[in-house]
């Protein structure tokens, strides 16, 4: 049913904000605040056997100012974001740990970089030290999750393939120019 869709909310400059249900795009529309861009393939059925198009991607027409989106550092994303598996000897599942790369008590910081998944046992192994000490390799370098509306909403594309276009086009410097915090300003 059409209703139980999504809508893809762009801001005024376009900028991906949120994913909201299709009765609450229609609501912004029916009330002069936002505009579609993009209709979804199944019209909603009103009254008397008519139909209105499904707004799919609407924009804004005024500009929203809000904080970029920064990812939340927790246990979960963290297992999330190394694919639920030990970044030492990439085994999936099981009990999962949260290692420092440079132990807490070497001044290791509790943040993107400094944290990986690992298994119990390579928890153990490493113990307190360095992965260079223990000789274990890291299957990749931890970063912060990247929070670009195309990775955030990339599991809404196989559903909404008309988002990808202003998923992908969106890009930080474009933003960055609206707020006027262009590079080097
Ligand atoms: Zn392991």
């Amino acid at each position: 049913m059409a209703i139980q869709r999504r809508a893809l909310v762009l801001n005024q400059n376009y900028e991906p904000l949120n994913v909201c249900s299709v009765r609450r795009a229609f609501v912004l529309v029916y009330r002069g605040k936002a505009e579609v861009l993009e209709q979804g393939d199944e019209p909603i059925a009103g009254a008397d056997d008519t139909h209105f198009p499904t707004p799919s991607v609407i924009r804004l027409s005024h500009f929203v100012r809000r904080p970029h989106p920064r990812p939340r550092l927790t246990r979960r994303e963290v297992f999330a974001r190394d694919g639920e598996r030990c970044q030492y000897c990439g085994q999936r599942g099981g009990q999962l740990t949260i290692d420092h790369v440079l132990p807490k008590h070497r001044g290791g910081k509790h943040e993107w970089e400094n944290l990986v998944t690992a298994c119990r046992s390579c928890n153990h192994r490493k113990g307190g030290r360095t992965p260079e000490e223990a000789r274990m390799d890291l299957l990749s370098e931890p970063r912060r999750p990247s929070t670009h509306p195309s990775v955030m909403y990339a599991p809404y594309l196989t559903r909404y393939g008309e988002w990808r276009p202003f998923l992908l086009g969106w890009s930080r410097d474009q933003d960055l120019g609206e707020l006027g915090l262009a590079a080097g300003a």
